[in-house]
This record gives C-alpha cells, structure tokens and sequence, in this order.
C-alpha cells in the first residue's frame, strides 16, 4: 500500500456535529417523514392502523421501536408505484432492482433526494481523499443497478472528473487507467482483485507501480480483511469499504474513515438500528445483528424501519477521525447467506479469510454444499496463485501438501471440514460485479 491518502470531511458541520445536536436534528426529521409516510403512502397506513398508533406517537428516537418494521416483501407487493410517496411528476429518476425473486421493487429519487445523494456520496470520496483534480474510474454498472449513477454524481459534487467506464472490458479499463491517469477506483471488490490480476497477468502492467490508483471505493459485497490486504498490495491503493442498498438510497450509508474501524454512517440521513433478526428486539451496542435503516429525509420512496438483511454491529464510541457519526461494523454477510454445514454456522467471508491466509492461495475459490444422503459435504474449489501453478507445470497433483495446509486451516478457523480441489489457475469464474462464490445444492432439493 502507498502512504494513506489525504482524507478529509466534505461537510465538518454535520459529520462533526456533537451528538445531542445530532439526535435533535434526527427526530425533528423523523417526526417530518413519519408524517409524510402515513399521509402518503397506503401501506403505512394500513400498518400504522395495525400496531394502533399514530404519527403523533413518535416523538423522539425512542419512540421509533413502536413503528412496525418494512420488508423487502412489502416493497415488492406495493410494485410498480405502491411506495411512491410524491406525484410521479415530482419524480425524476427511477430504478428498479433486479427481480430474481418474484416483483422487483422501485427506487425513486425527487430533485432533492438526487441532491441528497450527491452530497452523502461526496462525504464517501472525501473519506477517501478525493478531491478535485482526481479522476474516478466508475467501474460500477451505470443503469438501473444504482451503483454507477450513485458514484456519478458524488463525483461531480466534490469536482472530481468521472470516467464513467461501468463494468465490463477488463483489457479496456486497464488501459484507460493508465493512459488517463485515474486516480481512485470504484467497483466491487472482487472486481478490484480481477483488475490487479489481468493487469499483471495479461498485459504485463504492474498496477502498484505503473497505475495511478491511490484510493478504492469498494462494496456491494461482504469481503474479508484478508482480500483487502491483498488488493492493496496487487493495486498499490488504500481499500475503503462503502455501505448502501437501492432501497435505502444506494451507495452512500456509510463508508470507512482512514481508521478503517468500521463505517461511519450518515445519520443524519439514515437511521440506523439493530436487531434480532428473530425476536425483531434491539440488541445492545456492539452485539451483531440485523441492521434496519430509516430514511429521514427520503421524498420519494421513504422507507420506516427497512429491515436490510444484512448484519453487523453498531458502535457509537468518538473515532480519532473526527466525525461523531456512529460507526458500524463491515457487513459479516446477508442473514439469509449464513452457511450451515453439519450444524455448524459460518459466513463465506470467514472461509475466504481463511483461505487467503495462507501463501500460494489465489482469491478464486468456490464454496459448494450438497447432501447426497444424510450428511453435509461442503466442497471447496481453490486456485492456487499463478506463479505456483506455472511452477509445477500445471501438475496439481504436486501441490498435496496446500491441500492438506487448506484443510486444516478451513477445519480449524471455520469449524467444519472441507473436501479440498485445487483446480487450475483461470478456471473459476470471475466476477464483474457482485461475486457469487457459493452453490448451495441442497436448496434446490
Ligand atoms: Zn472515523
């Protein structure tokens, strides 16, 4: 890694602003979307009615635990417009997220909340030491997908120039890079690794040496520490992870600060909370649970209590950065990704931590789980580094011993033992954006 970047805060009197203001500022605002909710849209109505209280109910923070939760499934059965809670002519952008599962759901933004978005996605570049001068290589999807737009325009409200390359065309973004000189990349993260590789590998640029990346904003996915470390070291950058989801508003919940302890979130915009995913009960600071967000200042599709699905932990503690937004922890993974294997339960991330702990592992691996008869066989698929496998000429049956260090090291940080592959360097797929590295077969029966 380079020496860290020079971050800085794009909007000191909010990320400064001493927490009782904060709280303040936060419950004159929900008190505001409340309102706007109940009155606008149906459904928050009718839920509203259920749990037998009123906007006039919720007062303060505390009281917010009395508004029934939103699920993904609420959102998906109000499609196409259920949701909206402006006239359509107030509307002037749509997205709608992929519909893999029955309804997609629709994400709108009024003139304000895009101004919204500009301004917490510049608070994210400006933690990562954007400023103007840079040149952002935006290889996030532009198009309904709201990663590409949502790191559009932060761009342009810090000035910074954007290259709006999206993703895709590996060759062509190395290239660009280079012959434009950009300055930070956006992408996912196991997009970021693909790059580092396929520069070194195939067209024989080092990335750390001859690129100018100086800082990565990277998410959408749950990724290890030890992924980080590596894409530091294969792009010569600093790795900042973001936080956000089109419901909410897309990138720009929260994001890393140079402490890389946890993501500060903007809460002045976003509510946050956690819970028990099955009692729906607050857990206390620091213990891990679902997350659940609020829009506070959302026009167009506000969302109450959004239950995100994702865990991790919150902590309000001061950060020598500075800012005095809570900070929460990296995402360990979606609740519904949890893997159990034999009874024991485990997150993906922990099996890539593990992996590349160890020398000579590539960060090309695939986790599958089946259940031919009564037991569990989860079997794991590994590429070993390039330069290991051209050393033994591509004869893997000469790597026995990384086998066996994999296996153990699965068995001993994850708890359960795998079938170890090694299989051949560039066998594996590769992902554009978010990566999909677990087949669990036993869904399927
Ligand atoms: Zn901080």
């Amino acid at each position: 890694m380079k020496d860290s970047v020079k971050s800085w805060i794009f909007q000191p009197e909010i990320e400064k602003m001493s927490r009782n203001k904060r709280v303040k500022l936060q419950e004159k605002r929900l008190r505001k979307i409340v309102k706007h909710c109940y009155e606008r849209v149906p459904l928050y109505r009718k839920k509203f009615e259920k749990a037998g209280i009123t906007p006039d109910d919720i007062k303060t923070i505390e009281d917010l635990k009395k508004i029934p939760f939103t699920e993904k499934e609420d959102l998906r059965k109000a499609y196409p417009f259920g949701m909206l809670a402006v006239n359509l002519n107030e509307v002037l952008e749509l997205h709608a997220s992929s519909g893999t599962t029955g309804h997609p759901t629709t994400c709108a933004y009024t003139r304000n909340d895009l101004k919204v978005w500009s301004k917490v996605m510049a608070r994210i570049y400006a933690s990562a030491g954007t400023e103007r001068g840079d040149i952002v290589q935006n290889a996030y999807g532009y198009g309904l997908f709201t990663g590409g737009l949502g790191f559009h325009y932060g761009a342009l409200e810090i000035g910074a120039a954007v290259l709006p390359i999206a993703t895709g065309g590996t060759e062509r973004q190395i290239r660009l890079a280079k012959e434009f000189g950009t300055t930070i990349l956006a992408c996912t993260p196991s997009y970021a690794a693909h790059l580092g590789r396929y520069a070194k590998e195939k067209l024989g640029i080092d990335p750390a040496k001859e690129l100018k990346w100086k800082s990565g904003l990277f998410g959408a996915e749950a990724w290890s520490e030890k992924l980080r470390e590596r894409i530091e070291e294969l792009l010569g950058l600093e790795a900042f992870d973001i936080y956000g989801l089109s419901e909410v508003i897309g990138p720009g919940v929260s994001v890393e600060c140079p402490e890389h302890n946890g993501l500060h979130i903007q809460e002045d915009h976003f509510l946050a909370e956690v819970i028990d995913p099955k009692t729906g009960e607050a857990v206390e600071e620091g213990e891990t649970g679902e997350l659940v967000l609020t829009t506070l200042t959302r026009e167009a599709t506000p969302v109450l209590r959004f239950r995100t699905g994702d865990i991790t932990f919150l902590k309000t503690e001061e950060c020598s950065c500075g800012r005095t937004l809570s900070r929460m922890g990296r995402i360990l993974g979606r609740a519904d990704d949890m893997l159990k294997v034999r009874g024991v339960k485990f997150w993906p991330k922990t099996v890539e931590h593990a992996l590349l702990n160890i020398e000579g592992v590539s960060e090309n691996y695939e986790i599958t789980i089946e259940r031919p008869q009564e037991l569990d066989i989860m079997t794991l698929r590994v590429e070993p580094e390039k330069e290991l496998f051209e050393s033994v000429k591509g004869d893997l049956t000469k790597l026995q011993g990384l086998v066996k260090e994999i296996t153990e090291q699965i068995k001993s940080v994850v708890g359960v033992k795998a079938h170890v592959e090694l299989v051949p360097y560039g066998s594996l797929p590769r992902f554009m954006g978010k990566a999909k590295r677990v087949k669990d077969l036993r869904k399927t029966l």
